[in-house]
């Protein structure tokens, strides 16, 4: 179903957006894969009540556990059901919401599938930037809107910038993607923080986007960039948390208000417990890296829920990162991935109960990030100079 006028896509987004709570988990199941098929591998979901958000989890054809998400997604459904859903979470960035987008799950449970998607069906990074860009038109007159896009990837606790290591040299449109992409390179990016509640990673490659087709050539040259420096790109993937930062400017024309948010994307790494005794060396310290980054997510989730005072933000590279758009007056939604395979049943238990954790937990009412204009020229001004900095070392 396509949402066709600006009026129902507002009446339809309030809906959902009344909903009680600022974290939301949505369950999607993948189908089972051709391979699957041909074994005869049993399925261990039940997806009956998938309309009201349930899910049962059989095993030996009995059921064994229900499960209870905001939305849950069976093998059937498809990118443009699970982004509609999807889309009233992420286009609140223009009104000035920071965002948070997961996707949580075992490797092969169809995170990549849900976020980035394939040519034939794209996922949510795309869609909703086609949607930002769509609602950006209708508004025409009232705001202004300025979108720019970071793809990075957190790697054994380390971030890397995706549009650096994706740019070839001399194939960059943009020269100043080039001028920072040189800077950078050679450089260890780091989270610093410029303000209260504000990070920022300085160096970090923001593409200003206008249109469609640079928002395609941005998400193709961070995607590319995967790869680099792989021997096996889907093992890599499996390892590391790949991130799309959306960032959003926005001026109300009539009240002069302005927001400045962020909308972050992230394919997390796989969740798949991996025995330490099977791993040794690097792949000990990948997979250590991995569990110490999800864990701290689940501590993060779990501090939030209990209103601790002490959040522990800082335990890993992408709860620093995340911070901002982690807290209380923000919104956010996990995908759990799961796989129906039978044979898969005790790796989705673990997902499943994860993602129940995350939902359990109630958050204060959003805040929209608003700010005078003189306070965005002064940031502005000392991005700037940060940049310059870096090109000058
Ligand atoms: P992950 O990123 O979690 O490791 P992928 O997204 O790579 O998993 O998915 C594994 C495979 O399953 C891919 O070939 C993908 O295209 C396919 N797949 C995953 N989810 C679906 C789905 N809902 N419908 C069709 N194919 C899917
Ligand atoms: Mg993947």
């Amino acid at each position: 179903k396509f949402i066709k006028g600006a009026k129902e896509r507002k009446e339809f987004y309030n809906k959902i957006l009344e909903l009680k709570g600022n974290i939301r988990v949505f369950c999607r199941c993948r189908p089972l894969n051709t391979e699957e098929t041909v074994e005869g591998a049993s399925m261990a979901i039940d997806f009956e009540a998938a309309r009201d958000g349930e899910l049962t989890v059989k095993s030996n054809g009995r059921p064994k556990k229900t499960f209870k998400y905001d939305a849950v997604f069976g093998p059937q459904s498809n990118q443009v059901d699970v982004f509609e859903d999807t889309a009233p979470f992420a286009t609140s960035v223009l009104d000035g919401y920071n965002v948070c987008i997961f996707a949580y799950g075992q490797t092969g449970t169809g995170k990549t599938f849900t976020m980035e998607g394939t040519n034939e069906a794209r996922g949510v990074n795309f869609r909703t930037l086609e949607e930002l860009f769509h609602i950006i038109g209708e508004r025409k007159g009232q705001f202004q809107y300025e979108i720019s896009v970071s793809v990075l990837e957190v790697y054994n606790e380390q971030i890397r910038d995706l549009l650096v290591l994706g740019t070839q040299p001399g194939a960059a449109k943009r020269q100043m993607c080039l001028l920072e992409a040189r800077a950078t390179t050679s450089s260890r990016l780091e989270i610093r923080q410029v303000g209260e509640g504000i990070h920022h990673v300085p160096g970090l490659v923001e593409a200003h986007v206008n249109n469609m087709n640079e928002v395609w050539e941005v998400l193709q040259t961070g995607s590319n960039a995967r790869a680099v420096g792989s021997t096996n790109a889907n093992e890599h993937s499996s390892r590391s948390h790949c991130i799309h930062c959306v960032m959003v400017k926005g001026e109300n024309l009539l009240n002069g208000e302005c927001t400045r948010s962020k909308l972050w994307l992230v394919d997390l790494a796989g969740s798949e417990r991996v025995a330490k005794t099977e791993v040794q060396g690097e792949r000990l310290k990948e997979t250590q890296n991995i569990n110490r980054s999800l864990s701290a997510l689940g501590d993060v989730i779990s501090a939030l829920a209990t209103k601790s005072p002490h959040i522990p933000f800082r335990n890993s590279k992408l709860t620093h990162l995340l911070q901002d758009s982690l807290g209380g007056d923000s919104k956010t939604l996990m995908f759990v991935q799961i796989s129906p395979n039978e044979n898969d049943l005790s790796e989705t238990l673990c997902s499943l109960n994860f993602a129940s954790r995350v939902r359990g937990i109630e958050l204060g009412p959003t805040k929209k990030q608003v700010e005078s204009t003189e306070l965005l020229k002064y940031k502005q001004l000392i991005k700037e100079l940060e940049s310059q900095l870096l090109l000058e070392r």
